[in-house]
């Protein structure tokens, strides 16, 4: 597998810090839901439990020489519990966690629970590459998590090796048969789909996903500019568009409604077997209907993945500070968040963490 153009997407930038004793916006609401200056209004936080992995995905880490957060800089459980209950009250509902892989962080199963009985928390899910769910998936069902979406690009054993750098496809296989024989629902699979990679998978993936005795969704994901070796190009993008065609190969397709907040467009087969998601975010972005955050791991708020400024809540949660001012610095970031992403602009600059240390 030959990878990377010529030149990075684009440099990276130094991520900025902002700090709650900044004076806030005169506009901005003080109190009510979580909203942005163009009136979207927040209900889902991401958060990142580690940016350790098993893996070393191509389109989300570097191989090796990787500079992990140091682990006196990661949220405590007790700290992540208190964003989640400040954030709850500003009318977050809905949690996923994520990382890195989650499942990696000791005792995700107690902080599951823990969080699943913060008020006004409705659901909490995770996003994970599987390979330990034999282990862990009825633990977590036990502590309450909702749906699990679970990460696979290939259904061929050397080309998943070549793109999780693990030999592992049959592992996560077993990871997605345990969610489903511990009730966890919905399952859903993501996969990044790269052009000359696994492109041609597509199709396969959903008669696969139409034979599986449970309800998969499969959702295609458009690769993004958030790589750790920078080996994104423009080119390496395999559309939405081209993803329709080589579904409708199968059978006629249409669209499902779904929540607009949803970032995957659904389909299903007009026959009645299997419905699938798209998530366009490089070729049909969605930013106008996004009603999401993220945390990272090392309790930064991030209010777009693209973001090039993240916002610190750990210092003033280990300095002291008392809720009304965490919750004013959580406002005071999403107040900011942009209109939308610029990956289809000149001038996009991408932002210095890649994927497993932001949190996808
Ligand atoms: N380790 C877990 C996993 O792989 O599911 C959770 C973290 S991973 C960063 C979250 C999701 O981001 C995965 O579905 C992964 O495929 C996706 N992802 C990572 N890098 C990406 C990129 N450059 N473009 C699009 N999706 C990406
Ligand atoms: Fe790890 Fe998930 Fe990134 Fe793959 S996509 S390297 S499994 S964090």
């Amino acid at each position: 597998m030959t990878l990377g153009g010529p030149e990075p997407a684009a440099a990276a930038v130094r991520t900025v810090v902002s700090r709650a004793t900044d004076p806030a916006p005169p506009d901005m609401p003080v109190a009510g839901p979580l909203v942005d200056r163009f009136g979207r209004v927040v209900r889902k936080l991401r958060i990142s439990l580690t940016d350790r992995c098993n893996f070393r995905c191509v389109y989300c880490m570097p191989e090796g020489d990787i500079p992990w957060i140091p682990s006196e800089e990661i949220l405590t459980f007790d700290e992540i519990e208190r964003v989640v209950r400040i954030c709850a009250a500003m009318g977050v509902e809905k949690l996923r966690l994520t990382g890195g892989e989650p499942l990696l962080r000791p005792g995700v199963e107690e902080l599951t629970a823990r969080l699943v009985r913060v008020p006004g928390i409705r659901s909490v899910s995770m996003t994970t590459n599987g390979f330990l769910l034999p282990e862990k998936a009825a633990a977590l069902k036990a502590a309450g998590l909702s749906g699990i979406n679970i990460s696979l690009d290939s259904l061929d054993r050397d080309r998943f090796r070549q793109l999780t750098r693990r030999d592992q496809l049959d592992r996560v296989l077993e990871g997605i048969a345990a969610a489903a024989a511990a009730g966890l629902q919905p399952i859903k699979i993501n996969a990044v789909v790269m052009r000359g990679i696994n492109d041609g998978e597509v199709e396969t993936f959903l008669r696969w996903a139409r034979e599986q005795p449970v309800d998969l969704t499969v959702r295609f994901i458009e690769f993004m500019p958030l790589d750790g070796s920078n080996v994104w190009t423009r080119d390496l993008v395999y559309t939405a568009a081209e993803i329709l065609e080589q579904a409708r190969r199968i059978g006629p397709v249409e669209p499902v409604h779904n929540d607009p907040a949803d970032p995957a467009r659904l389909y299903r087969f007009a026959d009645g077997r299997g419905t699938f998601g798209i998530i366009a975010s490089v070729s049909q972005p969605f930013c106008a209907s996004c009603d999401r955050i993220r945390l990272t791991a090392d309790g930064k708020i991030r209010n777009c993945l693209f973001a090039v400024e993240e916002f610190d809540l750990r210092e003033l949660l280990r300095g002291g500070a008392g809720d009304e001012t965490v919750a004013a610095a959580i406002r005071r970031a999403v107040w900011v968040k942009w209109r939308g992403h610029l990956i289809n602009q000149k001038g996009f600059v991408k932002p210095q963490r890649a994927m497993y240390a932001i949190g996808g």
